[in-house]
């Protein structure tokens, strides 16, 4: 494996200090780093080894897989009654000129816009508003398994679920049953921000806590069922924030397995209360993807949203730790862009996902929800693919 031999060339490396030779030799032997040594590694960590040690666990685990799926989004609102301050998706309700609110039947519609291509999950997710409540959600995961029975439904965070259980009176034991029950499929990351209270008081204070957040993912988990993990960092947040929010992911995946996948979220500055706050660079999000990578020793998945960060950044993380790039979108989702993403009409086509990843040297293979294999690329060829084509350069004389 080539990441092996890249991971000795650098523990034969004489200026590697101790404490970094200890970490990379951990590593090496498939053994947790501490907390402290998390700490260690986005202070004194430099790119290329940090990238060294995450590139040997993402092969070791996935060889050159690379993950994406084919999916769409469904944002039912960008009307919220929090007040997030990082967030540039929300218009307050003051603003509702500025705002939309999709009727079940618009989201259905949707859902149809889709029959007959092959997707294989609905991503819904968006504000938080009073009418959209638990039956509300309930009758809408239904409606969609009617319609389309095998369609994946990935929906909502803990920040929903502890508004409108809290709403409805009931636990979040009988909330997450009532939702499974109802045809909840998976619940993806959002909502976890930074867990710490010294910074989710700052930049997220009236919506659910850390505590909140975990207990309905646990309590999900305990149904059998998964879900992913967030964390939205290079904002006002330190290094050991970023650890303290791996730490209590880490914990709880010790003691579920439920989580799948990891996502860093990028902190974006446009049209939000912290457009004060700089943003983080492309070398700071490597290194954090990398970091994350060997920091979750029992998650399965780091993913990068390409239409987050670029689809050359997107790239480039595959050699830092990311596994899997997300999905096609098809342009269904404001949440990146409104923040101001590069990607400001995100989709792509699997055909480029597929490009995309192979131009990097890695396996493209698209997945469900679940990371069943649907289709591996590795050796596909689309029907209408052309052969490279050189042209003469005119001569000027
Ligand atoms: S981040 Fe989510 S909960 Fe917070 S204001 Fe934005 S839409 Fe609402």
């Amino acid at each position: 494996m080539a990441a092996e031999y890249t991971l000795n060339v650098l523990l034969s490396d004489p200026n590697l200090s101790a404490e970094l030779k200890y970490i990379a030799e951990k590593v090496k032997n498939s053994q947790r780093i501490t907390f402290d040594e998390g700490v260690l590694l986005y202070e004194k960590g430099e790119l290329a080894f940090v990238g060294t040690l995450a590139n040997y666990i993402r092969e070791k685990r996935h060889g050159d897989n690379t993950y994406f799926n084919r999916n769409f989004h469904i944002e039912p609102t960008n009307l919220c009654v929090y007040d997030c301050k990082f967030c540039s998706y929300s218009r307050l309700l003051k603003q509702r000129s500025e705002g939309w609110e999709y009727s079940m039947e618009e989201m259905l519609d949707i859902v149809k816009k889709y029959d007959g291509q092959p997707v294989t999950e609905v991503h819904i997710v968006g504000g938080v508003l009073p009418q959209y409540d638990a039956p509300f959600y309930a009758e809408l995961f239904r409606k969609i398994h009617i319609h389309r029975p095998e369609l994946h439904v990935k929906a909502l965070t803990p920040v929903e679920y502890h508004y409108i259980f809290k709403k409805a009176k009931i636990s979040y034991t009988e909330g997450m049953r009532m939702m499974k029950e109802a045809g909840l499929d998976s619940i993806p990351g959002g909502g976890a921000e930074i867990f710490h209270p010294e910074i989710r008081e700052q930049i997220s204070k009236d919506k659910c806590t850390a505590d909140q957040w975990l207990d309905i993912h646990e309590e999900w988990h305990k149904l059998g069922m998964r879900s992913n993990a967030t964390m939205l960092y290079g904002h006002i947040e330190e290094f050991w924030h970023r650890v303290d929010h791996m730490e209590r992911l880490r914990q709880l995946q010790d003691r579920t397995g439920g989580f799948q996948t990891f996502i860093p979220l990028k902190f974006r500055n446009q049209d939000n209360q912290m457009s004060h706050v700089p943003e983080s660079t492309v070398t700071e999000d490597l290194r954090n993807y990398a970091i994350a990578r060997i920091y979750l020793d029992n998650f399965d998945h780091i993913k990068a949203y390409w239409a987050m960060i670029s689809r050359n950044t997107a790239q480039l993380a595959l050699n830092f730790g990311v596994d899997d790039i997300d999905g096609t979108l098809d342009d269904t989702t404001k949440i990146y862009s409104m923040a101001g993403a590069e990607e400001q009409k995100p989709g792509m086509s699997t055909r480029e996902l597929v490009e995309l990843i192979k131009q990097v040297g890695r396996k493209p293979i698209e997945r469900d929800t679940l990371y069943n294999v649907v289709t591996d690329y590795s050796d596909f060829e689309f029907a209408d693919d052309e052969k490279p084509k050189f042209y003469k350069l005119p001569i000027i004389s």
